[in-house]
C-alpha cells in the first residue's frame, strides 16, 4: 500500500499537488473510477468537495463522454485537483439531473452500496500504516465472503485512510432495508478493534471518494501522511450480481448474532454507558474546546464540544457532548453514526487521565449502620436497602442492603472470588462467592443462603455490584509453593512471596493449600534449638537437606532444567531420630503436620500433594515393604517432577501435575530393599543407612518439640537474606560445589548424577552458614557425603560379584529339571531345557523365557538383559560367534532358544551323570561344602 511510486503521498504541511502531477498522476486513476461506474450504469455523479469556512462546492457532472472533459473541467475550474472529491456512486432519477446536489429522494432504484472499513483513530488525523493493514485484512475476508456466495462483480479501493469496497446488484428485488443489514452483518462479523465497518454508509445519496484524489485529514506527518486514494482491484464478469445468497447470508447472520446478543445481559452495554470520573479535567486534559450547561435535571452539567473529537461529521461538526451527572461521565453525540458510541469508546481514543479520576470510599459495614449512604449513581446503598434511581422521582428498592467486601484472584488462573456482604432478615451475612456468581442468572442461585432481591432487577443489582466493586481492593492469592519463573525476576512464593520483581503479585497463599507455610513461633527460639541440639551432631545434614530442595527447585527452574531431584532415605532399624530429622528438616518452611504423610498416603495423593511445589522439601515416614506404593515408581515421578502413570483409572490421560521438590523418606531398610536394581537408580537416591542423628533421647524430643512449635520461621528468614544477597549466588554456588565433587567422589558411571544430587546439599549447607550465619561444618558434611558414595560403590560391586554365583547355585540345585538325550527313561516334568554331558564340560541349556525370569529375580531387576550381558562378558554363559543364545532342537521339528552353559565336569553328579573316575574324591568333599567357584583350584580339574 505504502510506497508505490505512481502514487501521492504528502508528508509536509504546506506542499501542494501540481497541475501537472494531477494530469499525470491523479487524473488517470480518476478516469478508472468513472469508467467503472459508467459500466454499472451510472450516467451522472454529484460531484462535492468540502471546505472549511467556505460554501460546499457541489455539481451534477455527466459521465457520458467519452473523455470525461466535464468532470475534468469542473475539478480545473474550482481548483480542487489537490484536493478530496467526493462523487456519488448510484444512478439518479432524471427528474433530479437538474440540481446541484442529490438527496436520497433522488434515487427510486439505488443498486449500488459503499462499504466503508475505516480505520479506528481520531478525529481530524489520518491513519497509519498499521491501522491500514488491519483493514486490508478486513476487506480480505469480505472478498472472500463475496466468492463463496457467487459475487463477482466490485471494486475494491483504498480510500486514503481505510478501505472501501462498492457493490453494485439487483437490490431492487430486495427490500429498502437490505443495504443497512448488509453493513450490520458485515459489521458484527468481521469489525475488528482497530477498524470496523460503518453501518450508515447504506443511503442511497451517499458520497465515497473520486478515487485517484488526495485523502487529506488533518496535518499530514511521516507516519500519518497525507495519501491518494486509489482503486486496488476491480472484479467484473459483465453480469450483475445475483444477491440472493448474499441476502440470505445476512438475514442468517443477524439472527444468529442477534441470538447471541440477546444471551449477554443488556446491564453490558448498559454498564459501558457510564464511567466514574469528571468530565471537565477530562476534557481540559486534551485542550478540547466546549461550552458548559446545566442540563435539564439537577446534579446534570453538559460540556457541548465544538466538534466531535471522534470523527469528522462531513455534515455539521456540532452535536458532540460529555455528560457529567454525580460522579459519571457519559459522552453523547447526535449523529447517526455515532449513535451508539459510550464513554468507553471515547476511553479508548482519549484514555481518562489520573487527574479526571474520582477515588470512591470503600463501603464500611459499620458506616453503612450508623447510617451513611454510598452513592453509586444510579443505585444508592443505604442500610436500608440498594435503590435505583430510575428517572426524576422514580425510585425502586430493588434489595436489601448488599455489596462486595473482598476480592480474591488466583496468580495462577484468574479466577476470582468476592465476599459478598448482605443484609438477611435483618442480620449481616457474610459469604465467599465464585466469580461467576455475579451474573444475570446466577445471583439469585444465591437466595438459598439468604440473598433479598426483587427478582426483576437481578440485571440491576449485577449492574451495581460490578460498579461497586472497583471501590474494592483486590488481594491476590497463590497455589504454587516455592520458586515461581513466571515473572522479570524470580519469586519465591510461601505464606507471603518473596523476591525483587517488579512485576510480582504482592499474593497470598490459597486458604485451600495443602502445605501450611503460615510462620508460627519465632526464629530466635528455633535458633537456640540449633545451637544446642543440632550443632555438632548428625542433624547438620538435615539442616543443609531442608534447603537442598529450595536449591533444586531453583536451578532446575532457571539453568539446570535437566537435573533430577535426588529421593532421600533415612534407614535405621532402630529409632535413631529419623523422625525427628524428618519433623526438622521440613518445618525449615511449613508445618510438619502438612509437609509430612506417613505410609498410609497412596502415590496418587502423594503426587497430589506436590502438585504445583517447587523447591519446598516434603516428607514420607515409616516406609514400609507391605505399602501398597511402588517405590521404584515414587522415585521415578520424584526425581522426574512428573507422574510417570498418565492414565487415570477408567484409561483417560491424567493431566500431568508438575512440580520440582525433594522428598526425604525413612524406613527401617535401605531402600535398595524397595526398588528395582536398575541401571540409574543408584544414581536417584542418597540413602543415609544407620547414622545417629541426635545426642540423646531427650535431645530428639525436644528438637522435634521446638520444630513443631516454630516452623517457617528459618525459611523465611533464608529466603529474604537470599534475595538482598542476589538470588544468583545460589547458580555460583553450585557450579563450585559440582566443581569439588568431582574432584573428589570415586571414578563410577553415574558419577556426574552423585555429584549433583551431592551439590546441591553442600550448596545449601554453604547457602546456611552464609545466610543465616550458623555455623554447621561443611567439610563434614562434605566428607559424609563422599563416604557414602565410597560404600555404595563397594556395595554395589558386591552385589555383582554375586550373580554368576546364584546363577551355578541355581542350576546345580535344580538338575532334576533338564532333559537327558541319553537317558530318555527317566521322565522329567516341568523341564527348563536339556543337558549333556560332553567330554570335557557339562552342557545345560536352559529356555531363553525361562532363564530371563530366573535373572529378574535372582538379581531383582525389571529388566535382565543388562545381567545377561554381563554373564556372558564373564563368560559364563557361552556364546557362539555373535548369537546369544542357541536353539535347540526339542523334537524333531521344533527349535527353541536356549541360553547354554558349560559347566565343569565335577558338577555332573548334580545333573545325574556319572562323575569321571579323578574327580571322584573331590566331589564327595565339594558336596559337603558350600558350593564355591573359588574352592576349586584350576589344577584339580585334570583328569
Ligand atoms: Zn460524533
Amino acid at each position: 500500500m505504502e510506497n508505490r511510486e505512481d502514487l501521492i503521498k504528502i508528508t509536509e504541511k504546506d506542499t501542494q499537488v501540481t497541475k501537472e502531477e494531477f494530469d499525470k498522476l491523479l487524473w488517470p486513476k480518476m478516469r478508472e473510477t468513472t469508467d467503472y461506474l459508467k459500466r454499472k450504469g451510472i450516467t451522472h455523479l454529484n460531484v462535492r468537495h468540502f471546505a472549511k469556512g467556505e460554501p460546499t462546492k457541489t455539481s451534477i457532472v455527466s459521465i457520458e463522454a467519452e473523455q470525461q472533459r466535464p468532470l475534468y473541467q469542473w475539478i480545473i475550474n474550482n481548483q480542487v485537483w489537490g484536493k478530496t472529491i467526493n462523487i456519488t456512486f448510484n444512478q439518479p432519477e432524471k427528474a433530479a439531473l437538474s440540481k446541484t446536489s442529490f438527496g436520497n429522494t433522488d434515487f427510486k432504484e439505488p443498486n449500488g452500496v459503499l462499504i466503508d472499513v475505516d480505520t479506528v483513530r481520531k478525529a481530524g488525523t489520518s491513519a497509519t500504516i498499521q491501522m491500514v493493514s488491519v483493514s486490508e485484512k478486513i476487506v480480505k475476508k469480505i472478498e472472500k465472503l463475496w466468492k463463496d456466495l457467487g459475487i463477482n462483480n466490485y471494486l475494491v479501493a483504498f480510500s486514503g485512510n481505510g478501505m472501501h469496497i462498492i457493490l453494485h446488484g439487483d437490490f431492487k428485488n430486495y427490500p429498502n432495508t437490505f443495504r443497512k443489514k448488509l453493513l450490520e452483518a458485515l459489521a458484527s462479523e468481521f469489525d475488528e478493534p482497530e477498524a470496523k465497518i460503518d453501518t450508515v454508509t447504506h443511503d442511497a445519496a451517499r458520497l465515497t471518494k473520486l478515487y485517484g484524489c488526495i485523502a487529506t485529514k488533518g496535518d499530514p506527518t511521516e507516519e500519518t501522511p497525507h495519501r491518494q486514494s486509489y482503486i486496488v482491484s476491480i472484479h467484473e464478469d459483465k453480469k450483475t450480481n445475483d444477491l440472493s445468497k448474499l441476502n440470505q447470508w445476512v438475514e442468517e447472520t443477524l439472527k444468529k448474532n442477534q441470538s447471541e446478543a440477546r444471551k449477554t445481559p443488556t446491564l453490558e452495554k448498559k454498564k459501558m454507558v457510564w464511567m466514574k470520573g469528571n468530565a471537565k479535567k477530562w476534557a481540559d486534559h486534551y485542550g478540547f474546546s466546549y461550552k458548559e450547561k446545566a442540563g435539564d435535571k439537577p446534579g446534570i452539567t453538559i460540556l457541548s464540544f465544538e466538534k466531535c473529537p471522534m470523527k469528522d461529521h462531513t455534515n455539521s461538526p456540532y452535536g458532540f457532548a460529555l455528560i457529567q451527572s454525580g460522579d459519571f461521565v457519559m459522552v453523547q453525540c447526535m449523529h447517526e453514526s455515532h449513535k451508539e458510541i459510550t464513554i468507553y469508546d471515547f476511553n479508548e481514543l482519549y484514555p481518562r487521565p489520573d487527574e479526571a479520576k474520582i477515588g470512591q470510599k470503600p463501603i464500611s459495614q459499620t458506616h453503612l449502620s450508623a447510617g451513611e449512604k454510598y452513592d453509586f449513581f444510579p443505585y444508592l446503598l443505604s442500610n436500608e436497602g440498594l435503590v435505583w434511581k430510575k428517572g426524576d422521582d422514580k425510585k425502586i428498592k430493588i434489595s436489601s442492603p448488599v455489596y462486595i467486601n473482598g476480592i480474591k484472584k488466583s496468580i495462577e488462573d484468574n479466577t476470582v472470588q468476592y465476599q459478598l456482604m448482605y443484609k438477611s432478615n435483618d442480620l449481616w451475612e457474610k459469604i465467599w462467592v465464585d466469580g461467576s456468581y455475579i451474573q444475570a442468572g446466577m445471583l439469585k442461585k444465591l437466595s438459598r443462603v439468604g440473598l433479598e432481591f426483587k427478582a426483576n432487577f437481578e440485571n440491576n443489582l449485577v449492574d451495581f455490584l460490578i460498579e461497586q466493586k472497583q471501590t474494592v481492593e483486590v488481594c491476590y492469592s497463590h497455589k504454587r509453593i516455592g520458586w515461581d519463573f513466571r515473572h522479570m525476576e524470580p519469586v519465591f512464593r510461601l505464606f507471603n512471596s518473596y523476591g525483587n520483581a517488579n512485576d510480582m503479585f504482592v499474593s497470598q497463599l490459597d486458604e485451600g493449600a495443602i502445605f501450611d507455610l503460615k510462620p508460627t513461633g519465632n526464629y530466635d527460639t528455633w535458633l537456640q534449638m540449633v545451637k544446642t541440639d543440632v550443632l555438632g551432631t548428625y542433624m547438620e545434614m538435615m539442616l543443609a537437606v531442608g534447603f537442598a530442595s529450595m536449591v533444586f527447585a531453583y536451578l532446575k527452574g532457571t539453568t539446570y532444567p535437566e537435573l533430577t531431584a535426588p529421593f532421600i532415605n533415612l534407614s535405621n532399624r532402630t529409632s535413631t531420630g529419623k523422625t525427628t530429622s524428618q519433623v526438622f528438616a521440613v518445618s525449615l518452611f511449613s508445618s510438619p503436620n502438612s509437609s509430612m504423610d506417613s505410609m498410609n498416603a497412596t502415590m496418587n495423593s502423594i503426587i497430589g500433594t506436590l502438585a504445583n511445589n517447587h523447591g519446598i522439601l516434603y516428607a514420607l515416614d515409616e516406609l514400609a515393604t507391605n505399602s501398597t506404593i511402588d517405590v521404584t515408581q515414587l522415585v521415578y515421578a520424584v526425581s522426574t517432577g512428573k507422574d510417570r502413570k498418565r492414565l487415570n483409572q477408567d484409561g483417560t490421560i491424567r493431566k500431568r501435575s508438575s512440580f520440582s521438590t525433594m522428598i526425604l523418606t525413612s524406613a527401617e531398610n535401605p531402600l535398595t530393599t524397595f526398588v528395582k536394581n536398575e541401571t540409574g537408580m543408584r544414581a536417584r537416591i542418597i540413602e543415609f543407612s544407620g547414622k545417629t542423628w541426635t545426642k540423646s533421647a531427650s535431645s530428639s524430643e525436644k528438637i522435634k518439640q521446638v520444630s513443631n512449635n516454630n516452623y517457617g520461621q528459618a525459611g523465611i528468614k533464608f529466603v529474604k537474606r537470599l534475595f538482598e544477597e542476589g538470588h544468583q549466588i545460589i547458580t555460583s554456588t553450585f557450579e563450585e560445589e559440582k566443581r569439588v565433587m568431582i574432584a573428589e567422589l570415586p571414578q563410577s558411571s553415574v558419577k556426574e548424577r552423585i555429584a549433583n544430587n551431592y551439590a546441591l546439599i553442600t550448596t545449601a549447607a554453604r547457602l546456611v552458614i552464609q545466610l543465616l550465619e550458623i555455623p554447621i561444618r561443611y567439610d563434614f558434611i562434605k566428607n559424609e557425603l563422599i563416604l557414602l558414595e565410597q560404600e555404595a560403590i563397594e556395595f554395589a560391586k558386591n552385589e555383582q560379584q554375586g550373580i554368576d554365583e546364584k546363577v551355578l547355585e541355581f542350576l546345580l540345585s535344580n538338575g532334576q529339571h533338564f532333559v537327558q538325550f541319553s537317558n530318555a527313561k527317566k521322565p522329567v516334568y516341568n523341564a527348563w531345557g536339556i543337558c549333556q554331558r560332553k567330554n570335557d564340560y557339562i552342557q545345560v541349556n536352559i529356555f531363553k523365557n525361562k532363564f530371563e525370569d530366573v535373572v529378574k529375580k535372582l538379581a531383582n531387576v525389571e529388566n535382565p538383559k543388562r545381567i545377561i550381558q554381563e554373564l556372558i562378558d564373564i563368560g559364563m554363559i557361552y556364546k557362539e560367534g555373535d548369537r546369544k543364545n542357541k536353539r535347540i532342537n526339542v523334537d524333531n521339528r521344533k527349535r527353541v532358544p536356549t541360553y547354554e552353559f558349560h559347566l565343569d565336569l565335577e558338577y555332573a553328579a548334580y545333573f545325574s551323570f556319572s562323575l569321571p573316575r579323578s574327580l571322584e574324591i573331590n566331589a564327595k568333599e565339594i558336596t559337603q561344602q558350600e558350593i564355591s567357584i573359588d574352592d576349586i583350584a584350576p589344577d584339580d580339574l585334570e583328569f
